[in-house]
């Protein structure tokens, strides 16, 4: 199309590309989610559906960006890592954060229904976002710590106080009676006044969740492996997939051909996180084992 006089004000736009070489957090919040959860029933301290349908706006998010290798959500936010290497969209800050932001959101509307059935959406949920740059892996991996670390403060709080809540004290009384309180104030609490051990609770609750994408040649693939797996919770084990003993023979073909292609074939990429099917943990992602010390590329 040929240039108008007005087509200078384009000028005005100035390029916003994130620092090369960098690794990138895009952390996305509920906009007014207290307000929110109250007016659609949210079950407290966690409604598993609100955290299932995070994790699925999540996963669009992952599904669309494959330089986002890895994600961690809790209570109404999720960050987002994306790789130093990264080039989608000339590395443009605005139009990745906004794009993050609007996928997720809309994902989150989309599948509303199916989370919650019985609830009908009273008004549309929004999100903010940012972006923040971190220079090197260490700084990568306290922001995560930080995330987690936020996720167990809060719970515990939050498991605390709904605990007296349910038991009939007011909502004054209770944020009261924490005041002040250290974490073995709040287990003890638990355990005296409830009879529940904060060990025992879910991971998920606990942990958060991590969505990070396996290498496809270490599944059985697809078929035997379900790609929407929820892994073992168990902070401790190894969350290694198995290899399987020996690749899918395809029926009728010949030893001899197949060891001739073989020859032929380059050495494999090694897994960069970009592909593959995405699972859900719940595990520390603070300590190097098992979680950071299995997937070395996210930190590549
Ligand atoms: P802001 O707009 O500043 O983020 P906010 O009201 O969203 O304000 P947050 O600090 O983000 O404040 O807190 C989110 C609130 O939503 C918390 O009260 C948290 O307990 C609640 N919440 C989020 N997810 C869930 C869930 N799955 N189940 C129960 N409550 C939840
Ligand atoms: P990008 O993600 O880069 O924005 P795009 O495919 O959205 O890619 P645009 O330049 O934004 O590209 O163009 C929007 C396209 O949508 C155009 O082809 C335009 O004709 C079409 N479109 C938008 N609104 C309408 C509409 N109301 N009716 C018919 N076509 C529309
Ligand atoms: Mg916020
Ligand atoms: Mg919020
Ligand atoms: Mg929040
Ligand atoms: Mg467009």
């Amino acid at each position: 199309m040929a240039n108008s006089q007005y087509e200078y004000v384009k000028s005005y736009e100035i390029p916003d590309p994130l620092m090369p070489n960098t690794f990138a957090v895009i952390r996305v919040d509920g906009h007014a989610f207290t307000k929110f959860c109250h007016a659609h029933e949210f079950e407290k301290p966690n409604d598993i559906r609100a955290l299932d349908l995070m994790n699925r706006a999540a996963k669009a998010v992952m599904h669309e960006f494959p330089d986002i290798v890895m994600a961690f959500g809790e209570s109404d936010e999720y960050s987002f890592l994306m790789r130093r290497d990264a080039s989608v969209y000339g590395r443009r800050r605005s139009k990745i954060n906004s794009t993050v932001a609007s996928i997720f959101t809309s994902n989150y509307v989309f599948y509303w229904s199916e989370f919650f059935p019985k609830t009908p959406l009273k008004y549309p949920p929004t999100f903010d976002s940012r972006v923040v740059l971190y220079p090197s892996p260490k700084e990568v991996r306290d922001y995560f710590s930080w995330r987690q670390v936020d996720t167990h403060i809060n719970n515990l709080h939050n498991t605390c106080y709904w605990a007296l809540r349910h038991d009939g004290v007011s909502g004054t009384e209770a944020t009261k009676l924490l005041e002040g309180t250290f974490s073995d104030d709040k287990n003890e609490l638990l355990f005296s006044r409830f009879q529940v051990n904060y060990n025992n609770l879910p991971a998920y609750f606990k942990k958060g969740s991590v969505l990070v994408r396996t290498d496809p040649r270490l599944t059985k693939g697809p078929s035997q492996r379900d790609a929407e797996c929820t892994e073992a919770a168990d902070p401790s084990g190894s969350t290694t997939a198995v290899p399987s003993e020996s690749g899918p023979s395809l029926p009728g073909s010949d030893p001899a051909t197949t060891k001739k292609k073989e020859k032929k074939k380059k050495a494999p990429k090694p897994f960069d996180g970009r592909s593959g099917p995405t699972v859900i943990l719940h595990t520390d992602i603070i300590k190097e084992q098992p979680f950071w010390a299995e997937r070395p590329w996210l930190l590549e």
